[in-house]
């Protein structure tokens, strides 16, 4: 494909990657004063992952308005991002969907949300807001190669085109290797790339006869070769596993750990996140004032389904249709065992949530966090996932493409043009 007459001079900024963190840079620079921005996108559309993101729905970020409590959702990038949403969190997103006529909504968890709930919308707002600042958005461009010759002079070369002048890149490729590849020709490290959010499969799991059962305020710890991981929150029984909020932000936390355990490790769930001494006198309790009823039609724990209470009976190989009176000393430690330490080795991975990232890319300490700009090659920048941050669900993986994003366009167009772009 031959690319438009443009081409012929140098370009300003060519962005390379048409995600959320490409668009967030290009229209930010484009906003700032900077004259010819090019975003190249290989698939034959823009902002695919934001169209299928939240189910259809689009998590566009979370209410978490302190920086220093939004690094946390951060399993990598933490330390990182502290300087960037310092500049840009999620009130500035907030603000800059808003102040384009997306009009967002949060949920009572912080998810938020657009108010039509379709994801299409913050992709035609993106696009729009695009076009409006001058943006030349190119699909079918995979770039496979970026030359950098010298201050302000980049080659782009892509499949099918002649290749062309820049006086800036902005790498936001997201998780697709060409983009690692680009940035490692180009001198950057890459840290390994390993999935993140995740499911658990379970050896033995004989509680898949519970699928699709949720329940809140469980425990789950994970125990790997040298570390321990916990959360507390809901869990989604599926057939294989365990899965929902809490599974999948423990195995971002835990992501790197278990890959290199090929997926094995131990898993032990307390059902009632309590411990064996107030766990006993609520059984104790219950069982004083319901001691005629049988174990299998009345059960201490409100939030427990009845067919999951049934199979925590079974589990501790307990009589379900015995009274609650008649529940010995030793069928009450086995019952007590089951619901506050259920131990399961995890056998490998299982289907991701409706979100999943990838943890790794290029190196942190090759870049500066306040302009995104390569500390390796001057004039080279990156954001979005391409980069060794990821967050956990939520909307914390958008949140940082919108920052990393404006800060690096910001960024640019001071570079390019101090006078002209306000900070
Ligand atoms: C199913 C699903 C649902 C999700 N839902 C949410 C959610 O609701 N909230 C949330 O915060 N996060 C969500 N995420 C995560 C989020 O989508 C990503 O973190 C985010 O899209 C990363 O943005 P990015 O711009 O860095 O990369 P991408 O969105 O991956 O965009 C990079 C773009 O670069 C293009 N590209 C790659 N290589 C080249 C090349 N060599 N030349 C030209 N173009 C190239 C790709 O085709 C792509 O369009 C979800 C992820 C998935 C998979």
């Amino acid at each position: 494909m031959e690319l438009p007459l443009f081409f012929n001079q140098q370009v300003d900024l060519t962005v390379v990657g048409g995600g959320p963190a490409g668009f967030m840079a290009a229209i930010t620079a484009a906003q700032s004063g900077v004259a010819s921005v090019v975003l190249l996108e290989s698939n034959a559309k823009t902002l695919e992952k934001v169209r299928i993101s939240g189910g259809g729905r689009c998590n566009v970020t979370h209410a978490c308005w302190d920086p220093g409590e939004l690094v946390t959702n951060y399993p990598r990038g933490r330390l990182a991002l502290m300087s960037a949403f310092s500049r840009f969190a999620a009130g500035d997103a907030v603000n800059w969907f808003e102040d384009k006529g997306l009009r967002l909504i949060a949920e009572q968890d912080g998810r938020i949300f657009p108010v039509s709930n379709s994801s299409s919308d913050v992709v035609t707002c993106l696009r729009n807001a695009a076009k409006a600042s001058g943006v030349h958005f190119l699909t079918k461009q995979a770039v496979n190669r970026v030359d950098s010759m010298q201050k302000n002079r980049f080659f782009i070369s892509s499949k099918g085109s002649k290749p062309f002048e820049s006086k800036k890149v902005l790498l936001a490729t997201g998780s697709h290797s060409s983009g690692r590849k680009i940035a490692q020709a180009l001198g950057h490290s890459i840290v390994n790339p390993v999935p993140s959010l995740f499911s658990l499969k379970l050896d033995s799991f004989s509680l898949s006869i519970c699928s699709g059962v949720a329940l809140d305020n469980v425990k789950i710890t994970l125990f790997t070769d040298d570390k321990s991981f916990q959360e507390i929150g809901r869990v989604l029984i599926t057939h294989q596993g365990l899965s929902g909020p809490a599974v999948l932000r423990l195995t971002a936390f835990a992501a790197r750990h278990l890959s290199k355990l090929n997926y094995k490790a131990r898993l032990s769930v307390n059902w009632i996140d309590s411990n064996y001494d107030s766990a006993r006198s609520q059984l104790n309790n219950f069982r004083y004032t319901s001691s005629r009823s049988r174990l299998v039609n009345s059960n201490p724990f409100s939030k427990f389904p009845k067919r999951f209470w049934l199979e925590i009976i079974k589990q501790a190989k307990v009589d379900p249709y015995i009274r609650w009176a008649e529940l010995s000393s030793v069928n009450e430690k086995r019952l007590l065992n089951i619901l506050i330490s259920n131990s399961y080795n995890v056998f490998g991975k299982g289907p991701y949530g409706e979100e999943f990232v990838t943890a790794g890319g290029v190196r942190l300490d090759e870049i500066n966090m306040t302009t995104m700009e390569s500390l390796v090659v001057p004039g080279l920048y990156f954001a979005g996932e391409l980069l060794d941050i990821d967050g956990i669900t939520g909307g914390f993986n958008f949140q940082h493409c919108w920052s990393s994003g404006w800060l690096a366009g910001k960024a640019i167009a001071n570079s390019l043009n101090p006078y002209l772009s306000e900070n």
